[in-house]
């Protein structure tokens, strides 16, 4: 009898930001290997909106893909009839959070029984930034498990020490109040504390929005602790990008496997605009168009909007500019009062970004540096304008200026808005025609190289996933 096929279950939470890498890596898996199964998981309501009614058949059955199977999506609950709607009811987002975190194992252990009793075990739990109790579930069955952390390697090393001895001192640094502030980590270069992941500082506070986030991800790196002899964990970044922080992760078995992008078509929660913009694109020349897109979550307040649209108008380059639905209200206002005034410009509710980085159209990425634009943005090869607010968006934008020099950092003033006059200024030192903009651009195209050759076969990035494959195959 011939072994069981090494079978992944991708678990993810419900995040546009989460999914994406989570869908990809998925796909991955299948194109590394050619016995691979894959059943990718997420929650109901985000099931619901990857697979709208007519193609759901399809998707529950797996047979999406084309593959015969291969790939499986099958939901998990969290409890909850629609998922989480938003808004800024923190009471709202703790419940929901607690939902998820109650309801979450028991339907994911379900799943893991019902693949196993219908012939299809799980060999390998996958699991991506908020679900710290798959690996308990995974435990429980025997089942190893490995994280997808879906953030660069040195964000990685910056929770894993504050989680081992570093959360005094950057407290200490913190209630300072001067972001400027150095915090040294093991391994690390000086960072400022105003730098560090916002769910380290300001969400340690249990009245802060975030905090049941900042209690996930203790709990993440307690759940790491407990695997013996280290937690396998798989990054959405590659080797050579992170030499410094590859050498700071502590215990862990850190495999970077990416940057993974999306293999053709990919699923996503927001419903995308009709494709002229990639159109409008082919009309534009060669790196002539600013990209701007703050990601999938960040909402702009009119002043913010207006201050883009004027810096965007005023630099003369041609843009395309993402505005999403929930924020479209105050893009009408602000297109209304500005008229005739925006002429350079088409904007749209949601693209297919990756698409957009890799048209020769595009010179410059104007992004709130969520991990996947950066890294979609190092893969295309496109120099960046970062804008961060939350999370880990600071840390990326340093990788972006100083260790990359793939692009700059705008200033925001003290409201943190970024105003017009430093766009245009942030904008022509990636696109202008001086001799450091050329350079800025001379690495974007050398780090697209470095991260397709880790990709590629035989690469940093295909090796250490084949290699996390091959475990799953030798101990099946
Ligand atoms: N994205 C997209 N179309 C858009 C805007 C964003 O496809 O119009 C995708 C983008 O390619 C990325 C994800 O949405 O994969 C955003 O993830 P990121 O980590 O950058 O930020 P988040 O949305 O989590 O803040």
């Amino acid at each position: 009898m011939s072994p069981p096929r090494p079978h992944f279950l991708v678990l993810t939470y419900p995040l546009q930001g989460h999914i994406a890498p989570a869908l990809r890596l998925a796909r991955r898996l299948l194109a590394v290997a050619p016995d691979v199964l894959v059943t990718f998981s997420t929650t109901e309501a985000a099931h619901q909106r990857l697979f709208p009614a007519k193609q759901e058949e399809e998707g529950l059955n797996g047979r999406g893909d084309g593959g015969g199977g291969r790939l499986e999506f099958i939901p998990f609950s969290d409890g909850t009839e629609g998922g989480y709607g938003g808004g800024s009811d923190v009471g709202a987002f703790n419940a929901y959070m607690a939902s998820f975190h109650a309801a979450g194992p028991r339907s994911v252990g379900a799943l893991v029984d019902a693949l196993a009793a219908r012939g299809r075990p799980v060999s390998r739990v996958v699991y991506t930034l908020m679900l710290p109790w798959a690996a308990d579930v995974a435990r429980g069955r025997g089942v190893p498990s490995a994280l997808y952390w879906i953030q660069p390697v040195a964000v990685f090393a910056v929770y894993h020490h504050y989680f081992h001895g570093y959360a005094g001192a950057v407290a200490e640094h913190y209630r300072r109040g001067d972001p400027s502030f150095v915090v040294e980590l093991p391994g690390l270069a000086p960072l400022a504390v105003g730098d560090l992941p916002t769910f380290l500082t300001e969400s340690t506070d249990p009245a802060n929005y975030f905090h049941a986030v900042f209690l996930t991800f203790r709990d993440l790196f307690d759940t790491l602790d407990r695997e013996a002899p280290a937690a396998t964990v798989l990054i959405n970044s590659c080797q050579e990008l992170e030499v410094g922080a590859l050498a700071a992760v502590g215990p862990h078995d850190v495999l970077p496997i990416g940057p993974v992008l999306p293999a053709g078509d990919e699923h996503s929660i927001f419903k995308q605009d009709d494709a002229k913009y990639m159109e409008w694109l082919d009309t534009k020349p060669a790196s002539s168009v600013v990209y701007v897109s703050f990601g999938s979550l960040a909402t702009m307040a009119r002043e913010q909007l207006d201050e883009l649209l004027v810096g965007l108008e005023e630099g003369r380059r041609p843009y395309l500019l993402v505005v999403r639905k929930d924020n479209k209200a105050t893009l009408a206002e602000a297109e209304a009062e500005m008229g005739e005034r925006l002429e350079n410009g088409v904007v749209v509710e949601w693209c297919d970004q990756v698409r957009v980085l890799s048209h020769a159209a595009v010179g410059c990425f104007v992004t709130h540096c969520g991990w996947n634009s950066v890294a979609e943005s190092v893969a295309s090869g496109v120099p960046m304008v970062g804008v961060p607010k939350v999370s880990e968006q600071s840390m990326n934008a340093r990788l972006v200026e100083r260790e990359w020099r793939t692009g700059v950092r705008g200033q925001v003033d003290d409201g943190g808005v970024l105003r017009a006059a430093e766009l245009r200024r942030c904008v022509e030192e990636v696109m202008g025609d001086g001799a450091a903009a050329a350079e800025v651009r001379r690495r974007a195209r050398e780090w697209k190289r470095v991260a397709a050759e880790a990709m590629g076969n035989g690469g940093s990035s295909y090796c250490n996933l084949v290699a996390f494959v091959d475990g799953a195959r030798s101990s099946n």
